[in-house]
């Protein structure tokens, strides 16, 4: 096997231009915003521990999080309860859909905090006083995550909170369980901000880095959250970030990593460095074609499989 390239020197546009001509794939159409999203939009990031971000063309236009955000909220829930919010969601894959109206058997909690049901719980288990409240705590722990101030678009805000019936039919699923304590048009509320949240490739790369160094910003130096909080999220991304598409990402990527319906891929390489990708086009699990690819290459040119054994 040809010895791993250093990721920094490694040619990032050059992988872009191989990936393009991939044309694979189908746009999300849940909301006018997302639908009307650059196909041909492609870019790459990678934060490494030093704070240096290395990134391809585009790696600055912005995009919403929407669901990369939910290892973020697990992390905050995990912060701010204490750990507690590890006996209010479960940690096993499903095999589903992300939106799949379906609840753990026995318990009625969510299945995993990457999949909706699951981050509509974290959501609401942040500290703050009310809807204001819980969003006001999640935008200062996705800046801290970011190491700067990111904004809200609020027209995809309000467009996920209007046209997010699965989400709304999965908060009330919550509520009728007993397992979600706020109401269920709060937690929506909540929820739909944080994927509305703006990010760009070099920011998200940096979320991503965060997690995978132990909770340290390596840009800002700042501790964001305990290495423990940090270990536990990058653990559940390993297992349940691709919805039921993990167990095959995990075997040709091997890297924990989050896919959300924006076509954006946060990874996390324990002790090595975060990664973004974003290219809108998805497959039939929500990930983003391009995404995948670039995420397999740089997993094999970068040797950042967390299996390589040899
Ligand atoms: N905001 C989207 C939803 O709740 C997120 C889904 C995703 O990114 O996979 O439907």
């Amino acid at each position: 096997m040809a010895s791993p390239s250093d990721p920094r020197s490694y040619d990032l546009d050059g992988l872009r231009a191989r990936v393009l001509p991939d044309r694979g794939g189908r746009v999300d159409d849940s909301i006018p915003q997302l639908a009307d999203a650059d196909p041909d939009l492609c870019a790459i990031a990678l934060a490494l521990p030093d704070g240096d971000v290395r990134s391809s063309s585009q790696s600055d236009v912005a995009f919403s999080l929407q669901s990369a955000v939910k290892p973020f909220l697990f992390a905050l829930a995990l912060l701010d309860t204490d750990g507690e919010a590890l006996d209010r969601v479960g940690i096993e894959p499903t095999g589903e859909a992300f939106d799949a109206l379906k609840l753990e058997s026995g318990t009625g909690r969510p299945p995993n905090p990457m999949v909706n049901a699951g981050a509509l719980l974290t959501a609401s288990l942040v500290d703050g006083d009310g809807v204001e409240g819980r969003m006001e705590r999640i935008s200062r722990g996705l800046a801290a995550f970011a190491g700067r101030a990111l904004e809200v678009d609020e027209a995809i805000a309000h467009n996920e909170h209007l046209l997010g019936d699965r989400n709304h039919a999965l908060a009330h699923l919550m509520r009728a369980e007993g397992t979600m304590r706020v109401s269920a048009d709060d937690a929506v509320a909540v929820y739909a901000r944080a994927c509305a949240t703006m990010v760009d490739a070099e920011t998200l790369a940096l979320m991503g880095a965060t997690l995978a160094l132990g909770g340290v910003n390596p840009r800002s130096g700042r501790r964001v959250v305990p290495a423990r909080v940090a270990r536990d999220v990058v653990s559940v991304m390993a297992t349940c970030g691709v919805y039921d598409g993990s167990g095959r990402w995990m075997r040709a990527v091997g890297i924990p990593a989050k896919s959300s319906v924006s076509g954006a891929i946060v990874l996390s390489v324990p002790g090595r460095l975060g990664a973004a990708v974003v290219s809108p086009p998805l497959d039939a699990q929500g990930t983003s074609v391009c995404g995948r690819l670039i995420a397999e290459t740089l997993g094999e040119d970068l040797g950042l499989h967390s299996f390589a054994t040899g």
